[in-house]
This record gives structure tokens, sequence and C-alpha cells, in this order.
């Protein structure tokens, strides 16, 4: 029986100013003169508190938040639990460099990804700072294990910032447009998108495509991995057809190519499953994970096979920072409480209740293209009615509406055209059922369809 969940912060939406407020506007003008614009923020609000379902302001507006700063916060970004080991471990040390001084922290964590990701072989780890740290070192140990070069990434992809991963990734606007030159040896595959790829193509031959096309261009023994996400979380929460994971996890096996499921996004309960890969069984060679993994503490891991992992020699994997004492700390309450409070199962309720609202939505209006998702992951595709053209103006329209009214949403998709719901888990019914319908209404304002 999963504990209760208790709240600090009432879980209520409340706008006491307009939004953004005063004080946000005025630490708006301070960042424009202190803080470079390239780095970006999806609300012009800034936060002053957090708990459960709540984002509060720093001009004390109550909002309901559908975000958890992209997945990250699942357990919630005031969680006591969290608060309580960090502030145990801040008090007796906060660093001594694992590659230094190694630590209890970081071996349970190891022992804790072994115990809960896909696959019951030998595993082995290592912790790391950031999702794209995480991926690139996925790519490191895979090539160093193989002795091969190529690496096969997807459309839609999204996998980090820094340059290999930005190679890695799909999208040029933002990410890439103008960062290159980009690493080499990295070869993009089509991805099953079962709304674009019409009825007509099963998960499998979808795979098939792909295998045909590596076997053509780059020859099977020459591909140390194949990066994947089992659900493409930045490219517009994408679900491949049943059969495209199994297909390619197969395929890579028969010909040592290493499988890295990317589940920085999909990992730790976001999904209604500890991790993605599980809906369709796959074992992955080696999982990448960050985001939920330590509520919002800068803390990111690659688990896989003992084999390969320990096929790199001492000292070829680590940093300063990896593994951190209290990062860790953080995860082993997040893991504890996801436990706990049966996490999987809050997720899969939050898309028991959010599915049937949005199939009804899109059902009855034209601009819903396509509703889809796992668990706590869902997403609203939003195009121009009579077809599948992406419309990315009323997505950032109805994201800004939502947010008028005190709920934050996020947008995402290749085309900008997907509204993404990842809430924190642990926000309640009420408040869930509340958010909904303030997108739902924001939906149906925009598009002149309003509730029959
Ligand atoms: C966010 C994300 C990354 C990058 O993680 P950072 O911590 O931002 O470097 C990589 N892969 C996926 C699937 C992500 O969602």
């Amino acid at each position: 029986m999963a504990t209760e969940i208790r709240y600090r912060l009432p879980q209520r939406r409340l706008l006491v100013t307009e939004l953004p407020g005063p004080r946000s506007r005025a630490l708006t003008a301070r960042r424009r003169a202190a803080v470079a614009a390239g780095v970006g923020s999806s609300v012009p609000v800034y936060a002053a508190d957090a708990d459960g379902g709540v984002l509060v302001d720093v001009d004390g507006n109550s909002l309901i938040d559908l975000g958890s700063g992209i997945a990250v916060t699942g357990v919630g970004a005031g969680n006591p639990e969290v608060a309580r080991a960090v502030s145990e471990q801040v008090g007796h040390f906060t660093h001594t460099c694992f590659m230094v001084a190694p630590y209890e922290g970081y071996v349970r964590v190891a022992e804790e990804l072994a115990a809960l990701t896909p696959g019951d072989h030998e595993k082995r780890s290592v912790l790391f700072n950031s999702g794209a740290e995480a991926v690139e070192n996925a790519v490191k140990v895979a090539r160093l294990a193989t002795g091969r070069a190529a690496v096969v990434a997807f459309d839609h992809a999204y996998h980090g910032r820094t340059n290999l991963t930005m190679a890695l990734t799909a999208k040029s606007m933002p990410y890439k447009a103008h960062f290159g030159p980009f690493a080499p040896e990295v070869y993009r595959m089509p991805m099953s998108y079962p709304y674009r790829d019409g009825p007509g193509l099963t998960g499998e031959q979808a795979a098939r495509r792909v295998i045909s096309r590596i076997e053509k261009q780059i020859g099977a023994d020459s591909v140390a991995a194949i990066v994947l996400e089992p659900i493409q979380g930045e490219g517009g929460f994408i679900v491949p057809a049943p059969g495209f994971l199994p297909t390619l996890v197969d395929w890579a096996r028969a010909t040592g190519t290493v499988f890295v499921a990317d589940e920085v996004q999909t990992g730790f309960a976001r999904t209604g499953a500890w991790f993605a890969s599980e809906h369709e069984g796959i074992v992955p060679d080696i999982v990448a994970t960050a985001k939920g993994i330590a509520a919002g503490l800068p803390l990111s891991a690659i688990t896989g096979r003992a084999e390969l992992l320990d096929a790199v020699h001492p000292g070829g994997l680590g940093g300063t920072y990896g593994g951190n004492p209290v990062a860790c700390a953080a995860a082993l309450a997040t893991v504890d409480f996801i436990r706990d409070h049966d996490l999987p199962a809050r997720a899969r309720r939050i898309e028991s209740i959010a599915l049937p609202l949005l199939r009804a939505l899109a059902a009855d209006v034209d601009a819903v293209g396509d509703v889809r998702g796992r668990g706590a992951m869902l997403a609203v595709e939003l195009v121009r009615p009579g077809g599948r053209e992406p419309d990315p103006e009323l997505t950032a329209a109805v994201a800004a509406r939502a947010l008028e009214q005190g709920v934050i949403v996020l947008t995402c998709g290749t085309y900008g055209n997907v509204i993404r719901l990842a809430p924190p888990l642990v926000i309640g019914d009420d408040l869930l059922v509340e958010g909904l319908e303030v997108l739902e209404g924001a939906i149906r304002t925009l598009t002149g369809k309003g509730r029959p």
C-alpha cells in the first residue's frame, strides 16, 4: 500500500497579480542586463517556492505545474524526504571527488541502478552530471568496447547540447544552428512516428526500413551503437509503433551493436514503469538516465552490461563532480520515495485521468491532430484543420493562454506544434483535472470550439 503524499504548500491555483507580476517583470529587466540572451525560459515568471503540483512565483501567484522542470521533479520540487537527505549529506561533506576519495552514496546509487534498470544481467554504472554527459559517455563506451566508430541516431531525436550530443540531436533551430562543425560518424535514420507515418507502417516495418539503410549506408559491422529514446521527448513525445524497439534491439544483438536507450526523460516512473523500455520488454545494453533521478540535483548515469562498462581502462571514465555526494543522497531519497509511494502507479493514474479528457477533446476539435503518450508523459499535437500540417502558432498561443490562467504547460516537437504534459507525479487528482480543464479551455477558445 503506497504511503500518502503530504504537501507543505496549499495545492491550489491562485492568481493575485497579472502574469508576469511586477516582481517578475523587474527580474526580467535585471536578467536582460546580466544573463546571456541565448538562455531561454518557457515562462516569464520567477519561482519563489514549489511543492507537489504547484509553483509559487515571486509575486505570490500559485501556478499549476504541468511541466516539472522538463520531467525532472517527478517526486515534487519541494520533496521533504529529498530535502532531509540533502541536508544530512551537506552537514557532513559536499565533495571529495569520487576519483580521489570515494564514498558509499555513489556505490549505493550504482546498486540501485543495477536493480532497477531492465534486465537481470551483471551491470555496472558510472555517474555524471547531465543527461548529455551520460549519452556522450555511453557512446564512448560503445566505441571502445566494439572497436567501431559509427553511431545511429534518429529523426526527432534529442540527446543534449554538447558537441557530440548536438550531432546526435535532430533539430537544427535552436539546438544546432551555427554551432557546428559537429562530431563525425553520426548517421540519422527515420523514426517510427505513427501519427505521421499513417496506419500503413507497422513498428516492425519501420525498424526494417532503418536496418536496411544501416546495412546499405554504413555496414552492419561498422556500427558501434544505436542511440534511441524509447519515447522521444523534445522531438514531440513520440511513441514508436509497437515492434519498432524490439526489432532494432534484436538486430543490435545479432550484429554486436550496442543498443543505448536514452531514458533521460522517460526514466524513473515518468511513463508508468520505472523505465519506458519495460513497456515493450526490451533490455538495452546501456541505459542513460538523468532528469528524474535526483529531484533536480545534477546527476546522471549510464548503466550497462558489465563486460561493456568494464572494458574501459581505469581512469577512462569520470569527471570532477560526477556522482557528487549531495546529488547521490538526493537520488537515493528520490528512489525510496518513488518506491514507497508507488509512483509508477501514480503515473498510470495520471494517464487514466488525462487521456480520456484529451481524446474527447481530439474527437471534437479538428486542430487536435493526435493525442498520445504513456503515464505522465502525454502530448497533444496541434495541426491546421483538415490535414496534418503542424500549427506551431496555435501551440504557442495555447501555452501562453494557459499560463495567463495560472497553468504551466510546455511545448515541444520538431515542428513546435506539440503541447506536452509532464506533471509532477505527486500532483493531486483535483489539481491535475483543473490544469487539464484550463488547457482544454485554452484550446477551445483559440480554435473557436466552445465547450459542447
Ligand atoms: C534532456 C535530455 C537530454 C540532455 O540532458 P541534459 O541534462 O540537459 O544534458 C538527453 N536526452 C534526453 C532524452 C533528454 O530529454
